[in-house]
């Protein structure tokens, strides 16, 4: 079968820019050199852009883990642009095809089955799904906001004034705009292409698979570091709807984060978590079905198999139990935290009444004895 038809301006951009990339900014690193504002700057919106695809096309638009403030949608939406990763609808479409999908040679947009390179690239390259996205059926929700809409509607003008504008303004206001749009812009867009594009190709492929073997999807903590958290995407292929990816406090997530830090000053609200005990219920029918596998052979197979069944079964209930209790005491101990906050509110307020109404009683007595003074 013959392969579809190149998409020229992808592979125009992909190549120019990776070819600044690859030789002319080492060059020019080596030769006129970048100051220390030029790769502070590269690397904040290393973490800008990046982190724009990741909590919101991603996490926020794609998947709905969390509800946030129109000022970050915007912030998400300009952030996004400029990582150049087509509109927020477009992306967030061709992910939950990929979700839906998964692994599917002929519906997965991104398959990890068609390859390594298919996966990261290759996708892009060529008309593969040409007519996919006619409507985007699977994002009605998304075509109800008015963020998405200006940038999917104004989206080539956002790339360019926030690709090749913010960064020769930058670059003006430093001295040297052909510089800083060198690191910054081309340097910087390559970098976050590649390591977004490793949630696709290498996270299929490189790591394990602790919640389920149903798909390629693997976890993997030195990925995460390199994708903003992203790396652990066993668990996210499973729980997509958790606004986390590392589950973990310690386990590398800046965009998980980065949502909660939003939280504590109402930018970002209704954070979804997935419970803890369908979390392990998860990983222990895995831990079955291999511990069932790898007794087939022996003799009395049957027998350790109903008894792993048993077992598995007894721990499911125990999980729901355990859980169920410890969320029952964490809602007390939140309703008692409160109460003996509003208990010291009102101590409080009875001292200052109590003050209030001493004072006022001694102008009344002072009122009563001036009133029988004149009155005598
Ligand atoms: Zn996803
Ligand atoms: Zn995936």
């Amino acid at each position: 079968m013959p392969k579809p038809p190149l998409l020229k301006l992808n592979v125009a951009i992909f190549t120019i820019t990776g070819f600044i990339s690859l030789f002319f900014v080492p060059y020019w690193a080596m030769t006129a050199g970048f100051d220390s504002i030029e790769i502070l700057t590269a690397i904040f919106l290393f973490f800008f852009t990046g982190m724009s695809i990741t909590g919101g096309y991603h996490r926020l638009w794609s998947h709905k883990t969390y509800d946030a403030h129109p000022i970050v949608k915007v912030v998400y939406a300009i952030g996004g642009a400029m990582a150049l990763q087509n509109s927020i609808l477009h992306w967030s479409s061709d992910h939950r095809i990929h979700h839906r999908y998964v692994d599917d040679v002929d519906k997965d947009p991104y398959s990890a089955k068609k390859g390594l390179w298919f996966s990261h690239i290759g996708w892009m390259l060529r008309e593969y799904h040409t007519n996919k996205h006619t409507n985007y059926e699977n994002c009605k929700d998304l075509q109800k906001d008015k963020v998405v809409m200006w940038q999917h509607n104004h989206y080539i003008a956002i790339v360019l004034v926030a690709n090749f504008g913010i960064t020769a303004l930058l670059g003006w206001l430093n001295g040297n705009v052909l510089s800083m749009v060198l690191l910054a812009g081309v340097f910087r867009l390559v970098a976050v292409h590649h390591v977004t594009f490793f949630i696709n190709s290498l996270a299929h492929y490189w790591g394990k698979r602790p919640y389920t073997e149903s798909n390629t999807a693997r976890d993997n903590g030195i990925l995460a570091f390199f994708t903003f958290g992203e790396g652990y995407h066993n668990y996210h292929h499973i729980f997509e709807y958790d606004y986390r990816n590392g589950i973990r406090w310690w386990q590398y997530d800046p965009t998980k984060w980065m949502i909660r830090g939003l939280s504590f000053i109402n930018l970002t609200f209704n954070l979804r978590k997935c419970p803890e005990e369908r979390i392990e219920k998860a990983k222990a029918a895995l831990q079955l079905k291999k511990a069932q596998a790898r007794v087939l052979q022996l003799p009395n197979s049957e027998l350790i198999k109903s008894k792993l069944q048993a077992e598995y079964e007894q721990l499911c209930v125990q999980l729901v139990e355990y859980y169920s209790t410890k969320r029952k005491i964490l809602t007390q101990r939140h309703s008692e935290l409160k109460i003996s906050v509003e208990k010291l509110e009102l101590d409080e307020k009875l001292k200052e009444l109590k003050k209030a109404l001493l004072v006022q009683k001694q102008h009344w007595q002072e009122l009563l004895v001036q009133s029988h003074a004149t009155a005598t």
